[in-house]
């Protein structure tokens, strides 16, 4: 099917066709046929890279032109500022007619209690899922103007995590603009047509690919596939490596994926050494400015350890990497300077990242409760599909490793020949059910209980399960929910305050509870920062570190020195709940030297977490802050002392990992926590300060650029005296 003979208005047809896209792949016809440009709903359930965002594309240009407007939901923020650089090329499009400019893109990834009214001038806005709920919560008045909904990666649905947020959010979609055209996309999972069914849609299910994958697995000295083999020539100890460097010597790049970060990190070390033979001097020569960048934008050790496997051509990739390490990795692969990615599956789910071959190392991965299990043929299969560049390679390979000729069969039968599993809703738990059923009752979706199990019948829960199952875990979450008074009511359900504050805050019921609870046992005497810090730890919305076997006894020490500093009493060290107060202390001693300034390398290395971790549970814990400082303005009649004012500062400490005595300076945009140190230390104390100094004394302190920066943002001319306005340099959103 020729793009040309498409029902769409010539600008789009023209965009098209000058990016090179001229005829659709396969399974994008058979969506047009299925009705894609008529407004029909639509489930895609298809592989990686077939073009499933184009299709998409399509049905919301289409929309546009018709005067509507499209929202997209992705999963992970990293996905949302990749489809909002793809959607910004829509911008010369004008496909709203003459004079109406091109298309407008905005996203919507931020605070979680904002409703980002000025978005609703956009004619795409691209958001997670978690953010779109929010935005259904604070009522969003544009929410009620989409046309069309795509949901991207809808087969996360199982998700017990996010699931359940997904699912509740569309449902509530559906309810707000029935007329919605909804065009689903999916990996290929086993119950597709479940899905399409419950979203009302047709199913474009299909295993087409632009790229031939081989799906294969290394077994003593050869890759096995169906009907052939490959040979691998040992050059080194470690097989994977082997396959590495084969790939290599064809031309191509790797990614492999690990079971763990330690693992990741040690397959970039080993099969670098192996790996910078192979290495020309103009890549080395591009690689070292990568190196350069990795060191200017790290603080801490592990910097250095992705520094040296850069400079072989090869990196590890996962979350506790810091957001610059990780694009400078992820551009470095795009552009063929690094060679070789081992990483988490993170990668997997995230980015749009393919390569020639995939290694998948391990096929297992540790559970909490069960130990080492295998992984869902749906994970190997999304693995493995990232092998083979459209365009770029002509074929793409993903290889399993096995140890034994029993293994490599098992491997052909459970992933190789094996269909991915069917997908489950995951929102029959209390936990996920107690902030769905808040939220719904407090947006009108359901007045009475009967309106609430309306409502429920109305999700893909219900479209797979009896929901006679439920009722009593709904009315065990009413329970709740009355019980700590963010409901009233048994025949009508009214939100009340404090219902309303805590489903707009974006929070768990069962936080809002802890943290209300906490607030209100408070006693000033005994308040420190330490009790706010832990308050939040405590609550089901922040993540938790895990306890090393190191841990305990210090975690201990630390409880009964500070007994004094929590809210609550701590349990019995014999008490089961013992074991998760000291994961809760501990998270909060990581908030806690974050916002007392200690380094980050001291922080990484004291918790063993990456940079990214930090920034996480920095943000978290921020949000969580900004709850508690909302909800102690909402009962301060009911607390023994007013500590309203501690809690904001400690969010704005949180915010920028400071003291107090550093707000005022680190509040400039571009200063930073350790600079603004520096020049407190050095007795430039506030922005007066400064102003009062000139551009030599500050330079010297934070280096000649920095300083200039710092200048022109507080509105003084460099070294001259200031010009005498402060206004701007306090703005948040300059942060
Ligand atoms: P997916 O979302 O399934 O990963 P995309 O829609 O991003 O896939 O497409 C992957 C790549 O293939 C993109 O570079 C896209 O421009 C290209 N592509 C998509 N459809 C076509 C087509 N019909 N013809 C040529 N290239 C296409």
């Amino acid at each position: 099917m020729k793009i040309e003979s498409l029902d769409l208005p010539d600008e789009v047809i023209r965009f098209y066709l000058d990016s090179g896209i001229e005829e659709l792949y396969p399974p994008q016809a058979e969506a047009i046929e299925k009705g894609l440009l008529e407004g029909k709903n639509l489930l895609a359930a298809i592989p990686t890279a077939s073009g499933k965002t184009l299709l998409a594309e399509l049905a919301m240009l289409k929309a546009i032109a018709n005067g509507g407007k499209a929202l997209y939901i992705v999963p992970l923020r990293a996905l949302a500022s990749e489809k909002f650089d793809r959607f910004r090329t829509f911008s010369s499009v004008q496909v709203k007619g003459e004079g109406n400019g091109g298309v407008r893109v905005g996203i919507s990834t931020g605070d979680f209690e904002s409703r980002d009214e000025w978005l609703g001038s956009n004619d795409i806005i691209v958001a997670t899922s978690e953010k779109t709920d929010s935005l259904l919560r604070n009522e969003t008045s544009w929410m009620q103007e989409i046309t069309t909904i795509v949901v991207d990666e809808v087969h996360l649905l199982d998700s017990a995590n996010r699931g359940p947020t997904l699912e509740v959010t569309l449902t509530k979609l559906m309810k707000l603009n029935p007329g919605c055209q909804i065009i689903a996309l999916s990996a290929t999972v086993g119950n597709a047509y479940e899905i399409a069914d419950w979203l009302k849609g047709k199913l474009v299910l299909s295993e087409w690919r632009p790229t031939r994958l081989q799906e294969g697995v290394y077994f003593n000295g050869n890759i096995n596939f169906h009907g052939s083999q490959k040979l691998i020539e040992s050059r080194a100890k470690d097989e994977a490596v082997n396959v590495v460097l084969d790939t290599l010597e064809e031309g191509g790049q790797c990614l492999v994926f690990e079971s763990s970060r330690k693992n990741s990190v040690s397959f970039a070390k080993r099969s670098g050494a192996k790996v910078a033979e192979t290495l020309d001097k103009p890549t080395r020569k591009a690689l070292d400015e990568l190196v350069e960048e990795i060191i200017e934008n790290g603080e801490t050790e592990a910097a250095n350890e992705l520094a040296k496997c850069v400079r072989n051509g090869t990196a590890f990739h996962h979350a506790g990497l810091n957001s610059a390490h990780r694009r400078i990795v992820e551009d470095g692969f795009r552009a063929n300077r690094i060679k070789v990615i081992s990483s988490t599956p993170t990668l997997a789910a995230g980015l749009n990242l393919p390569a020639r071959r995939v290694i998948i190392r391990s096929y297992r991965r540790y559970d909490p409760n069960y130990g080492m299990q295998p992984i869902p043929v749906l994970d190997y299969k999304q693995m493995a599909g990232r092998a083979g560049r459209p365009h770029l390679d002509p074929y793409g390979e993903s290889v399993l490793i096995a140890k034994s000729y029993n293994e490599m069969t098992g491997l052909f039968d459970n992933y190789i020949d094996a269909d991915a599993e069917d997908i489950w809703s995951k929102l029959g738990s209390e936990n996920a059910l107690r902030t769905h059923i808040l939220s719904t009752i407090v947006n009108g979706f359901a007045t009475t209980r009967e309106g609430l199990i309306e409502f429920i019948e109305a999700t893909f829960f219900a479209h797979q399960n009896d929901t006679w199952g439920i009722m009593d875990v709904v009315d065990e979450c009413l329970d709740f929910l009355r019980y700590h008074g963010m409901l009233e009511g048994e025949d009508t359900l009214l939100p009340t305050v404090l219902g309303r504050l805590i489903s707009t805050l974006y929070i768990d019921p069962l936080s809002g509870a802890y943290i209300v609870g906490g607030l209100k046992k408070a006693k000033a005497e005994s308040i420190t920062d330490m009790t706010l810090l832990h308050l939040i730890c405590k609550t089901p919305d922040m993540r938790q570190l895990y306890m090393r076997s190191s841990d305990y006894e210090v975690i201990n020490d630390i409880i009964m020195a500070r007994s004094d500093e929590f809210a609550v009493i701590p349990p019995r060290s014999k008490e089961l709940d013992y074991e998760w107060f000291m994961a809760e202390v501990k998270t909060a001693l990581l908030v806690e030297d974050w916002i007392n300034e200690k380094s980050l390398d001291q922080i990484t290395k004291k918790f063993g977490v990456g940079e990214g971790d930090v920034h996480a549970f920095a943000d978290i814990a921020e949000w969580l802050m900004h709850a508690t400082s909302r909800l102690a303005g909402l009962i301060a009649p009911e607390m023994s002392t007013d500590i309203s004012s501690h809690v904001a500062l400690l969010e704005k400490r949180i915010h920028y990992g400071a003291s107090s005595d550093l707000i005022e300076l680190v509040s400039v945009r571009g200063i930073g926590r350790v600079r603004a140190r520096k020049l407190y230390e050095n007795g430039l104390k506030t922005v007066q300060d400064i102003k009062s100094s000139d551009i030599a004394t500050v330079s010297e302190l934070i280096g000649p650029k920095t300083a200039r920066k710092l200048f022109e943002e507080l509105g003084i001319a460099s070294g001259l005296r200031p010009s005498g306005s402060a206004e701007g340099i306090k703005s948040e959103t300059m942060s």
